[in-house]
């Protein structure tokens, strides 16, 4: 009996872990001039590329997973930016997440990065190329301090808050998510410059990455953009309330029953998946 009964929860795990979100059944891109649908949490992606796995200027790490997929746009940006990393001799840009081949949910992992226009990129820089066995498991450097208020500074290079600082540049770019120890360190160093630290946003976790975000692009209808950051530097009291314990009473946020997906992205999936 109890052996049925183990057999039978194996099973249910083992599809529920399958069968978490049918966006992992679409292997391939679904043609059509690229269109980004819905919002970054809920959606998905018409004419998907996948980011060329060879580059002299970056290195796609655990490709086992196929989310090297984006809309152009990602493409040209992740081009952009690593050419200019190398330009400037700072090392080799290492691309984690992108999207699946259509967009949609992943079945683990963060809830963003469905429609083809987040990119999550190491915040190291090797000046030497990783293995294909070190890029399949990657090890993250954890930037941040115990006790999550400030950067470990033996492993903090100034290089690195170039690298945000490149990216937060990028016309293109909406938002850049880091830590907020990670924020606060570029708060410090930034000196007079500081228009662009109004993209970099300090988020939970993204102590080993930092997550970038684009800007809808003009010919997708149906994309939802975010409403812009704030105005300012976001240095002052919005990031240090980030390092204040949590008021009595405060609700944490916790994981969200997902909103019904978007009617363009229910009938690509009906198509699909018949
Ligand atoms: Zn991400």
């Amino acid at each position: 009996m109890n052996r049925t009964i183990f057999a039978l929860a194996g099973l249910l795990m083992c599809g529920l872990a399958q069968a978490a979100t049918p966006w992992q059944k679409i292997t391939h891109p679904v043609a059509g001039s690229p269109q980004s649908i819905g919002a970054y949490a809920n959606g998905c992606i018409i004419g998907a590329e996948p980011l060329p796995l060879q580059s002299d200027n970056y290195q796609v790490m655990r490709t086992d997973q196929h989310r090297y997929f984006g809309h152009p746009d990602l493409l040209a940006f992740i081009g952009r930016l690593s050419a200019s990393v190398h330009q400037h001799g700072m090392g080799t840009l290492l691309i984690g997440d992108m999207g699946m081949a259509a967009g949609g949910r992943f079945s683990s992992g963060h809830a963003s990065h469905q429609s083809g226009l987040d990119v999550d990129i190491f915040l190291q820089l090797p000046k030497v190329r990783w293995s294909s066995a070190q890029l399949l498991k990657p090890q993250a450097l954890d930037l941040v301090a115990p006790g999550g208020k400030h950067v470990v500074e033996s492993l903090w290079q100034p290089e690195i808050g170039q690298l945000i600082k490149l990216a937060a540049e990028d016309s293109d770019v909406a938002r850049i998510f880091v830590n907020p120890a990670i924020k606060e360190k570029l708060c410090e160093t930034a000196g007079t410059d500081r228009t662009w630290l109004r993209k970099v946003r300090p988020w939970f976790a993204h102590r080993a990455h930092m997550h970038v975000r684009l800007n809808c692009p003009a010919t997708s209808l149906e994309c939802i953009d975010q409403a812009p950051p704030p105005p300012g530097d976001g240095c002052g009291a919005e990031l240090q309330s980030w390092f204040e314990p949590p008021k009595p009473g405060a609700v944490k946020p916790g994981k969200k029953t997902p909103p019904p997906i978007p009617a363009s992205c229910q009938a690509l999936l009906d198509k699909k998946l018949l």
